[in-house]
């Protein structure tokens, strides 16, 4: 995850912000998009399908100078994924007719 956002924090670092607020943004690429951070969203959509910050909502959370990691959602964290693992989980046997 750590990569993968540094790979798109690399693409956009050429990129200029406006700020509207503190937590929404124009990021100047082609075409341009606003990224609200406070919301986990952008333009482009991707941030609200995937639940990770896309190339633009990296590149405005680095410039507003907030933590990545606070705007990945949290079941994308090590933490989550070790609660959800935590358990025994059971397999369960049924009969499969065929
Ligand atoms: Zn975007």
């Amino acid at each position: 995850m750590d990569e993968a956002l540094a790979i798109a924090f690399q693409e956009s670092k050429a990129w200029e912000v406006k700020f509207s607020s503190p937590d929404v943004l124009e990021v100047l690429c082609n075409p341009s998009v606003k990224v609200d951070i406070g919301r986990h969203s952008c333009t482009c959509t991707q941030w609200q399908l995937n639940g990770v910050p896309c190339v633009h909502a990296v590149c405005a959370i680095k410039k507003s100078g907030k933590s990545l990691n606070a705007c990945v959602e949290h079941y994308f964290h090590v933490e989550c994924y070790r609660e959800a693992y935590s358990r025994t989980y059971y397999a369960c046997s049924y009969a499969v007719e065929t």
